[in-house]
């Protein structure tokens, strides 16, 4: 991988990272956003922003732009560019590896219901009688709980929702990172009972599991989707690692 580049599929706060530490390690990176929120948080170096068009496309572009290996660090919830990126990694010969953050973990005390999925989550709410939730599951996937017109919702997502919302809520734009204080602030103005998230895993966003267990509410959990068989590691220092591997086997 002399002159040839590593790709970062991005999105997350440890491409971010990850795109920071191969750059002062000399390895040359090109990250990849897909273009979903408004103003993104960028990554140092070079970046190119929007879909590839499918696993064929993203084999040809990785020809293309001699891209030497890739490093798959999406969100755990993004399925589809995951899949994609195996695919075209498999076809296109270069090597993939999966930068995935550990997922959260209850305590003791902790009141957490676990569910396969949006829709799970929006019957476990009204199972539960929870009547004022705080939904923090991000902007895609709300229509799961648009038919739902006996809770109130506050909606929390980084950009406004485009699809149908349930009758009664509120929107409240923001992105973290979020702090104890701020999230015990925020269900107690609002008399929030229950809270909505995806294991999404890291410490930007988990303050709202320290606030519900502080207050002893029920958190509603979704499940990672499953994952194709790659090689994965956990953190920022691990993928530098492979990466410097891989680049001095190619050079
Ligand atoms: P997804 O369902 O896996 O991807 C949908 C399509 O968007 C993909 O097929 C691909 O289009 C394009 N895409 C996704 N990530 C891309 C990337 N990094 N670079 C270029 N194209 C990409 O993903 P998603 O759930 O919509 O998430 C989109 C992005 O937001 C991801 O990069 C992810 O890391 C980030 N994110 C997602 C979540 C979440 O909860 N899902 C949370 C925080 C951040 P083509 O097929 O045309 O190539």
């Amino acid at each position: 991988m002399s002159a040839a580049r590593l790709l970062i599929l991005g999105g997350t706060a440890e491409a971010r990272a990850l795109a920071q530490a191969l750059t002062d390690a000399d390895v040359p990176v090109v990250s990849s956003l897909a273009g979903r929120v408004a103003r993104p948080r960028l990554p140092v170096g070079e970046v190119r922003i929007g879909g590839f068009g499918g696993p064929g496309a993203l084999a040809r572009w990785l020809g293309d732009q001699d891209i030497g290996a890739v490093i798959d660090a999406t969100h755990p919830f993004a399925e589809r560019i995951s899949a994609s990126a195996v695919a075209a990694t498999a076809d296109a010969g270069v090597p993939l590896l999966r930068l995935e953050r550990p997922g959260w973990e209850a305590s003791g005390e902790d009141r957490w219901h676990w569910v396969d999925d949006l829709p799970a989550a929006a019957t476990a709410i009204r199972e539960l009688g929870a009547r004022r939730v705080l939904l923090t599951s991000g902007r895609q996937g709300l229509a799961a709980f648009a038919q739902d017109d006996v809770t109130w919702f506050l909606i929390r997502c980084v950009d406004p929702p485009d699809v149908a919302l349930p009758a009664r809520h509120e929107v409240l734009l923001d992105r973290g990172p979020y702090t104890l204080e701020g999230e015990l602030a925020l269900i107690d103005a609002h008399d929030i009972q229950l809270i909505v998230t995806k294991d999404s895993g890291g410490p930007l966003t988990e303050a709202k599991l320290a606030a519900a267990r502080a207050r002893g509410l029920p958190v509603v959990v979704v499940r990672r989707p499953p994952r194709q068989d790659v090689p994965t590691v956990r953190t920022v220092d691990e993928a530098v690692a492979w990466a410097t591997t891989v680049a001095s086997r190619a050079a």
